[in-house]
C-alpha cells in the first residue's frame, strides 16, 4: 500500500514547529492573563447555525470555505472556521449574559476550505481574546493593547504595523453604503463577477476583495468619515486617544473592513510586510450585534484572532531544544539503583532518560547525540558504595555524588 499523505492544505507539528507553535501559545496566555483574560475552550464542532446565521451570508467564509457535513444522526454540523461564534454561543449557553464583562482567551485549530500557500491552510490555528460586555472605546484599546503585547513578547513586534478604523455605527454604515453602491454602481463593468454580486448583496464587502481591477476601483472609492454620525466619530477618536495613552503605534487605514458581517465601529488589523501576501497576522474589532445574533440579549463586545502559523514564521530563532540527563547502568546489578536515580530525577522535575539497550559507549554516544546535558553513570563498584559518578557533557567534568544526591546536584 503507497504511504498515506496529510489531507491537503493541513500539516503535522513536529519538533521544532511544534516547539514555536506552543511558544506561541504560552506567551500569549501569559500576556493575555495580565489583563485579566482566562481561557476557553470550546467545540471544534458546532451546530452550522452557530456560523452560517453569525458570520453573514455573503462573507468568504460562509459562501465557500465552510467544512460542514451532516452525521450520522442527522445533525447539520460545521467544523469551527473561527472562535468567535462559538464563544459567544458558550456565553450563551453557560447562562453567562448577566455576568459581564467576560474575558476569554482561547487557542486552537480552525477549519477552511481554502486554495493551500505559504501561511494559509485549511486546518490552520488561531489565538484570540474577547472582551464581552463593555461598550466603551476603553474596552477596544485594552483589547488591542493586549495584542500588541503579545506581539512585543514574542519579540516580533518590529516588522508588524497596527492599523486601524472605524465602521461606525448603523446609521454611518446606511449612509455610506449608499454612498458605496452610488460609485460603484457607476463602474460596475469594471468590477469582477464577485463584486457585482456584492454590489447587490452587501457592496462594503467589495472593499475586502483581493482582486486587482477592484482593488484599482477600490482606490477611488469614498471612505466612511464623512458619513460617520457624531456619536460614532466621538467613539473612534476616543479609541486613538486611548491608544496613544496606552503607546500602541496605529497608522489609520479606511480600507479596513473586516470579512465578517457582525463588526461595527473598531476594525483592526496587525499587518507585516515579511510573509507576502498573507501579511495579516492578528485581526479583530466590535461586535455589538452577535451575542443577540445567537439568541443572548444585546451584548456589546470586541476582540481579535491571530494565526499562530503566520506568528510563528516570523519569530526569529529556533526554539532551545530540551536538554536531559541520561542515566546508564553498566550492568544488571546496576539496573535496580538506576531506575531508582531516573525517578529521583523525574519526580524532582528534571528531564530524565534511559537507554533500553547497549553498552556503556553505546548509550554515551546516544546521551550526546540526544543533547543530554549530564549524564549519571552507575556501575557495580559504585552501586556498592551507594554512589554515581555525574558527568557535564558541556564541560567534561565528572564528580563522584551519593545516589540521594543525585537530583540535588543537577538541579
Ligand atoms: P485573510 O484576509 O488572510 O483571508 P481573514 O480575514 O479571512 O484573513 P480572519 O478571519 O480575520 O482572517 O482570521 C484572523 C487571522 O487568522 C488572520 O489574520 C490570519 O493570521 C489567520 N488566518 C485566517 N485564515 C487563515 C488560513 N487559512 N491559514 C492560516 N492562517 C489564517
Ligand atoms: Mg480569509
Amino acid at each position: 500500500m503507497n504511504a498515506l499523505q496529510p489531507v491537503r492544505g493541513t500539516s503535522d507539528l513536529i519538533g521544532d514547529d511544534h516547539r514555536r507553535h506552543l511558544h506561541v501559545i504560552d506567551t500569549a496566555r501569559h500576556v493575555a492573563a495580565t489583563y485579566g483574560f482566562d481561557q476557553w475552550a470550546t467545540p471544534i464542532f458546532e451546530d452550522t447555525r452557530v456560523f452560517a446565521r453569525t458570520l453573514g451570508d455573503t462573507s468568504d467564509v460562509v459562501t465557500k470555505e465552510m467544512y460542514s457535513f451532516v452525521d450520522r444522526g442527522g445533525e447539520d454540523v460545521t467544523l469551527r472556521p473561527e472562535g468567535t461564534a462559538g464563544v459567544c454561543r458558550a456565553l450563551v449557553s453557560n447562562g453567562l449574559t448577566q455576568s459581564l464583562p467576560q474575558k476569554v482567551f482561547y487557542a486552537g485549530p480552525m477549519f477552511r476550505y481554502e486554495r493551500p500557500q505559504k501561511g494559509r491552510y485549511r486546518q490552520f490555528h488561531q489565538i484570540g481574546c474577547e472582551l464581552i460586555g463593555p461598550s466603551e472605546p476603553l474596552a477596544d484599546a485594552e483589547v488591542i493593547a493586549c495584542g500588541w503585547d503579545i506581539l512585543t513578547a514574542l519579540g516580533i513586534a518590529d516588522g508588524v504595523v497596527l492599523e486601524v478604523n472605524t465602521l461606525g455605527d448603523r446609521d454611518s454604515r446606511d449612509a455610506y453604503r449608499a454612498a458605496l453602491v452610488a460609485y460603484f454602481s457607476e463602474h460596475r463593468v469594471g468590477l469582477s463577477q464577485e463584486s457585482q454580486h456584492r454590489l447587490d448583496h452587501n457592496p462594503m464587502r467589495i472593499l475586502d476583495s483581493k482582486d486587482d481591477a477592484d482593488r484599482r476601483l477600490v482606490a477611488h472609492a469614498p471612505t466612511i468619515a464623512p458619513y460617520l454620525t457624531e456619536a460614532a466619530a466621538a467613539f473612534y477618536t476616543r479609541l486613538k486617544d486611548y491608544l496613544a495613552r496606552f503607546g500602541v503605534p496605529f497608522r489609520e487605514n479606511p480600507r479596513i473592513v473586516r470579512g465578517l458581517d457582525y463588526y461595527s465601529h473598531t476594525a483592526f488589523e496587525f499587518v507585516t510586510s515579511r510573509l507576502g501576501a498573507q501579511g495579516t497576522v492578528m485581526a479583530g474589532g466590535r461586535y455589538d450585534g452577535l451575542v443577540e445574533e445567537m439568541g443572548g440579549p444585546p451584548t456589546p463586545a470586541v476582540g481579535w484572532a491571530a494565526g499562530i502559523e503566520r506568528l510563528s514564521m516570523l519569530l526569529a530563532d529556533d526554539r532551545p531544544v530540551p536538554r536531559g540527563i541520561a542515566v546508564i547502568p553498566v550492568g544488571d546489578v546496576a539496573e535496580a539503583a538506576a531506575l531508582e536515580v531516573l525517578q529521583s530525577l523525574r519526580h524532582a522535575g528534571l528531564r530524565a532518560e534511559i537507554g533500553y539497550r547497549g553498552n556503556l559507549k553505546r548509550r554515551m554516544e546516544r546521551a550526546s547525540k540526544t543533547g543530554a546535558r549530564a549524564a549519571v553513570i552507575l556501575g557495580e563498584a559504585e552501586v556498592g558504595r551507594g554512589v554515581a559518578q555525574v558527568k557535564n557533557l558541556d564541560s567534561g567534568t565528572q564528580a563522584e555524588v551519593p545516589l540521594t544526591e543525585v537530583a540535588a546536584h543537577l538541579r
